[in-house]
């Protein structure tokens, strides 16, 4: 690629090749819907359609596909080709119709549904979202859509995102037209930009251990003897490797209209992070799924595996997503921006304080969107945020919150300048807060950054709560002042009510987990204890007041969700013994036998030779075995036991957690005892420092 921008977006239908391409009047009302959320009429479809087919066949595409999010989490798409029988005499074309383009039929009944669904009735939908543009990948034109079921139940990540986008542009748009602030405004989005990390890792070592390829996760190893102590890695010099396959991959992006634009070497070895500039949040998640799938396959050609896993490593960092969040309006007022003087921004702070009231009413709601197996291993640990909510204001916003809390004048300052005392740096005005790391949900500047997303998750989930929650409570606003109350009065309450939730800390340390419990804040320490949160009636009736889902989409939901877990923790467990039993047990016996041969060789050669060292080493690993063994039967009456136990998901999930988690547990720790010991090409899989130091 010689010039990027040449080929930036070339491999979208975007708005470019649309305003080229369509005729005046049908680009105009496809510019309106995705800019404004309007409807579609349905017959423009068959001109769009055309064109969209013509533009790929230029690029050398023979198929399309219905791109949709089911809840596998990942992503789908079933090809068809635009061939068509021309006539009667054996002749073809190349076709798209408006139907084909707006509607899909895939067969639904291997998606995850959680009983909304039996096989018998396996029709799905897939439905065209035009706010997303469409793009050819693999050759193929990629319709971005939408996937129900013939009932009409969401069976997607796209659609509740969709429904509380529309959501909350509604109550938005209300409040700013009570405040007088809505100008032209007809339209407010949600805005997201998600920083990725993920951890590249040899490919050919990689290979060799099953717990990658299974579980995208290390079940065992033994630390190494360095680690991230020296911080060492974070924001070092990119290797040339890791640096080719960045550049390969921010190309592949571009051409896909994806704004990569930050990236830099994490805190642990091997980790890195991709950070793109943000757009609409339905455009977001589409775009952060297909930067995701790129990252594996572009590392596969690098001779790499991408791990998106949010704990690959014990003893080191997992990986997170962070999501900087905001709302603005299609003028382009981004409504969290504090402006010169936030204590004097109305505006800023009504949309401030709907986000405090909705992040402490719903802790439980947002916490069940990052809840998963791998995101277990992260949440809690002195790493990530810790599974307890909270919002961090930074000292400026947090001083003008307890002025307005506590009923006092704010005295505001102008933005200080930076002095490094050294003259020849130039001078600038320092930010009005500094960064707080720790903290699960962080003012930074003009957005909030939910950091507790895993590095796996598709964003979808995390912003139809963000989004639905934050509806409601400017609803609740905009009700109060309709009914006569003063907009500053119900600034004041709200934060009032809610300021338990504030914490400008270190959310780290041992003593804010005792306070935060002082506070009745809720610590949902496993995604076994968040899930049935989402399910409770208050989280319905929010679901079904703004449309978002149904009670029956929620639960089935909460049934894929917590069936998932379970299934993860099997598939791991599953794994182990294998790893085990095939690999491990083997290699300590050979181990043990060369030593011991050894011993007798040398005794034969040199009766007086000492063989304590012999005897020591086998007695040890011998021991150690035994116990592995051991282990390896309680995790194997544990998986038995699963059988005993009621089926309902919610037993089910606990038992995983509190047998089968803590014998994998045991197990592990035994193997990881061992490997040290053992000589290194008996041990029969690439070690912890061979992975993470691969690349
Ligand atoms: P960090 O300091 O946390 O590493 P970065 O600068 O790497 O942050 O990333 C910040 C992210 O926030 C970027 O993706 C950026 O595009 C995004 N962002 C900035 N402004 C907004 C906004 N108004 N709405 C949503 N996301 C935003
Ligand atoms: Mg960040």
């Amino acid at each position: 690629m010689t010039n990027p921008l040449n080929e930036f977006g070339s491999m979208t239908f975007g708005d470019r090749v649309m305003q080229e391409r369509l005729p005046k009047d049908v680009y105009k009302a496809l510019r309106k819907t995705i800019q404004l959320g309007k409807s579609l009429d349905p017959g423009i479809a068959g001109v769009v359609a055309n064109a969209m087919k013509d533009w790929a066949i230029e690029k050398g595409v023979t198929h399309y596909t219905h791109w949709f999010q089911p809840m596998t989490g990942i992503t789908a798409e079933k090809h068809d080709s635009f061939l068509s029988l021309a006539d009667d005499k054996g002749n073809a074309i190349m076709e798209f119709s408006g139907k084909e383009l707006i509607q899909g039929e895939p067969d639904a009944s291997s998606f995850p549904s959680g009983g909304l669904r039996a096989t018998f009735e396996a029709r799905g939908y897939t439905a065209w979202d035009p706010t997303s543009y469409a793009f050819i990948k693999e050759k193929t034109l990629c319709i971005p859509t939408a996937f129900c079921s013939y009932g009409g139940e969401a069976l997607d990540k796209k659609t509740p995102l969709l429904r509380s986008m529309e959501a909350l542009s509604i109550q938005a748009l209300r409040i700013l037209r009570l405040l007088d602030e809505c100008g032209d405004a007809v339209h407010v989005s949600t805005t997201v930009g998600p920083e990725q990390e993920y951890f590249l890792v040899d490919k050919a070592r990689g290979a060799r251990r099953k717990d990658l390829l299974f579980c995208g996760r290390t079940l065992f190893g033994a630390k190494p003897p360095k680690g991230q102590e020296l911080d060492d890695h974070y924001f070092g010099a990119i290797k040339p490797r890791v640096q080719a396959f960045m550049r390969e991959l921010n190309e592949e992006l571009w051409k896909l209209g994806i704004y990569a634009k930050t990236e830099h070497n994490e805190v642990a070895p091997g980790q890195h992070e991709l950070a793109p500039i943000f757009t609409t949040t339905n455009i977001a998640t589409d775009h952060n799924q297909l930067t995701m799938e790129l990252m594996k396959k572009v590392a596969d050609r690098h001779g790499l595996t991408c791990l998106l896993h949010e704990k690959p490593f014990a003893g080191v960092n997992g990986s997170g997503k962070h999501n900087n969040w905001s709302m603005s309006t299609d003028t382009g007022v981004n409504l969290l921006d504090p402006g010169k003087d936030a204590s004097k921004n109305t505006r800023f702070l009504v949309f401030l304080a709907a986000v405090v009231g909705a992040v402490d009413k719903y802790q439980d709601l947002l916490r069940c969107a990052v809840a998963s197996a791998g995101n277990d291993h992260r949440l809690g640990a002195n790493e990530a945020p810790p599974a307890i909510l909270s919002v961090f204001l930074g000292d400026e916003i947090g001083a003008i919150v307890d002025a307005i809390v506590e009923g006092k004048l704010y005295d505001h300052h102008d933005a200080a300048r930076m002095e490094s005392g050294v003259h020849t740096l130039p001078s600038f005005f320092k930010d009005n807060t500094d960064r707080n790391r720790t903290s699960p949900f962080a003012f930074t500047g003009n957005k909030f950054e939910f950091r507790m997303l895993g590095s796996t998750f598709s964003i979808s989930g995390p912003n139809f709560v963000l989004n639905t929650i934050v509806a409601e409570a400017l609803d609740d606003f905009a009700t109060a002042v309709e009914n006569g109350a003063a907009v500053m009065d119900v600034v004041r309450d709200t934060l009032k009510a809610h300021k338990r939730i504030i914490f400008n800390g270190n959310n780290y340390a041992e003593e804010w987990v005792a306070e935060a419990e002082k506070r009745g804040l809720l610590n949902l320490k496993t995604t076994v204890d968040a899930l049935p949160y989402f399910i409770q009636p208050q989280n319905i009736a929010l679901f079904k007041k703004y449309g978002i889902l149904t009670e029956t989409e929620m639960r089935s939901r909460y049934e894929i969700l917590m069936e998932n877990y379970c299934k993860t923790l099997h598939i791991e467990a599953m794994t182990m013994l294998d790893m085990v039993k095939k690999d491990i047990i083997p290699a300590v016996f050979s181990y043990v036998r060369h030593i011991s041969e050894s011993g007798l060789k040398k005794r034969e050669l040199c009766p007086d030779a000492p063989c304590s060292l012999e005897k020591g080493l086998v007695g040890r690993l011998s021991g150690l075995c035994e116990c592995m063994y051991k282990k390896t039967e309680k995790l194997e009456a544990a998986m038995l036991g699963a059988k005993d136990v009621p089926e309902d998901v919610k037993s089910q999930a606990e038992y995983c957690r509190d047998s089968i988690l803590t014998a994998m547990q045991e197990l592990r720790a035994v193997a990881d005892e061992m490997e040290p010991m053992m000589g290194q090409e008996f041990w029969p899989m690439p070690c912890y420092a061979e992975l993470l130091f691969s690349v």
